[in-house]
């Protein structure tokens, strides 16, 4: 399915040309059909895989297909303030052409920001995106609306249970229209959120993404360190431990040469291959790997996707896989057919974050591993601080991020930023 056959508000459609968004993802193209419905839903589907537009885009569609009344018409309860701004932010770009408004609401920030954000309330805007906290601190002076509520949202349930938001979400359900429709997303659902779930929603719709993960019977941990010990931390690894079949991968072609020479200068048995080699020469040095004349296989992703060799014991990702889902199929060499095996990853301070990531792909954190004390000082495991460099989802335009703080209860489509397209700009 396209987003043009959703048959979305041709408005709606400018705004996602502009955005960049063309194919719906899984989650989307099953979320989008139901939440025009009407129906109540839970939404399951592992981060990065596109949950935001999945209730956005309907949500928009649907205010822009009833009359306006002044009156708010969706809120979207978040755990974080970030979320709130991120989630906005989208909701800016998308709703571009529609005229219509939007304000994230979240704690912190002095006293004119919270009046800011009443006044907003009070003259109706018609998306509201909250943290619960914040959300009932306005709830409890008494001038919220949500009379007229179409579209209660709870985005990134598992996390809002898992902060102690329960509580207070109870509490922000009391305020809102009961006939209002209303919309589950989580990256995961435990039962104990499938019971809260269930408590809240009128006969729910189910959509669940399969989840990508690393084999049942992988032990994967994690080595934090600087980059410039990795060959040492690369060579103790292996040092005095009769390791018959391992791989170790790394992204660049440079590296594997590299790894290669360490491993042997270490007297470790080893071979590579990567694109660099010739067909013929990659599946002569596989062979031998295959038939335990080589111990170590030094690769590029080359070889992490499709190749079928049996009983590899350990996999080491010498740097942190780009793509997270590159993670999954390395690790993946593995394991295989219920065999138990070790998969290591070498994490750098740069790599950090991207290696926050993975573990938010998988949904679970990987072990950090004592690094042996020959090897030095190591930094901290701060991926969202200090130890990696800082990264932002998207550029924002214009300003710090809190004098950026939109004053935009009534926005028209010619008084907010442009719409952010992708890779542009
Ligand atoms: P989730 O909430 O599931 O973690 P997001 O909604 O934050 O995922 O989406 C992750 C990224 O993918 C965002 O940068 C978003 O703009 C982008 N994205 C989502 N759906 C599409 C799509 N259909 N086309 C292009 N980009 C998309
Ligand atoms: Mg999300």
């Amino acid at each position: 399915m396209t987003f043009r056959e959703m048959n979305l508000h041709p408005d709606l459609m400018e705004g996602m040309d502009a955005m960049g968004f063309e194919k719906p993802t899984p989650i989307q193209e099953q979320a989008i059909p139901i939440c025009l419905s009407g129906n109540d839903m839970i939404g399951i589907a592992q981060t990065g895989t596109g949950k935001t537009a999945a209730f956005v885009l309907p949500t928009i569609h649907k205010i822009l297909s009833t009359p306006s009344e002044g009156k708010i018409k969706t809120l979207i309860i978040v755990p974080t303030r970030e979320l709130a701004v991120q989630i906005d932010q989208a909701i800016e770009g998308f709703a571009y052409f529609t005229g219509i408004s939007s304000m994230a609401i979240y704690g912190g920030g002095d006293g004119k920001e919270f009046n800011q954000e009443k006044t907003a309330l009070t003259s109706g805007i018609d998306i509201v995106i909250a943290t619960p906290g914040r959300m009932i601190s306005h709830l409890n002076l008494g001038y919220v609306d949500f009379s007229q509520l179409q579209t209660l949202i709870l985005d990134e349930a598992d996390r809002m249970l898992d902060m102690g938001f329960q509580r207070d979400l109870q509490r922000i359900l009391d305020h809102v229209n009961p006939n209002r429709q209303t919309l589950f997303f989580s990256a995961t659902m435990p039962s104990k959120i499938m019971t809260f779930a269930k408590g809240i929603l009128k006969s729910p719709e189910v959509v669940k993404i399969a989840l990508s993960k690393p084999a049942e019977g992988v032990l994967q941990g994690a080595y934090i360190l600087h980059q410039r010990q990795k060959p040492e931390m690369l060579v103790e690894l292996f040092k005095g431990k009769d390791v018959k079949s391992a791989i170790v991968f790394s992204s660049t072609k440079k590296n594997v040469s590299t790894i290669h020479r360490i491993l042997k200068k270490a007297g470790i048995s080893t071979g590579a291959i990567s694109s660099d080699l010739e067909q013929k020469e990659r599946e002569e040095v596989l062979l031998q790997f295959k038939n335990r004349r080589i111990a170590v296989l030094v690769a590029t992703d080359v070889v992490s996707r499709g190749i079928d060799i049996d009983n590899i014991e350990l996999v080491v990702n010498y740097d942190v896989p780009g793509d997270a889902e590159d993670y999954v199929h390395r690790i993946g060499r593995t394991a295989r057919a219920s065999a138990t095996g070790v998969g290591i990853t070498f994490v750098s301070q740069d790599e950090q974050y991207k290696f926050l990531k993975i573990e938010e792909l998988i949904g679970s954190e990987i072990r950090k591993l004592a690094v042996p004390e020959v090897i030095g000082e190591t930094p901290e495991y701060k991926p969202k601080s200090g130890g990696g460099q800082r990264r932002f989802s998207k550029p924002r335009s214009g300003g710090s991020s809190q004098g950026n703080r939109p004053n935009k209860n009534r926005k028209g489509p010619n008084s907010g930023g442009r719409p952010r397209p992708k890779n542009k700009d």
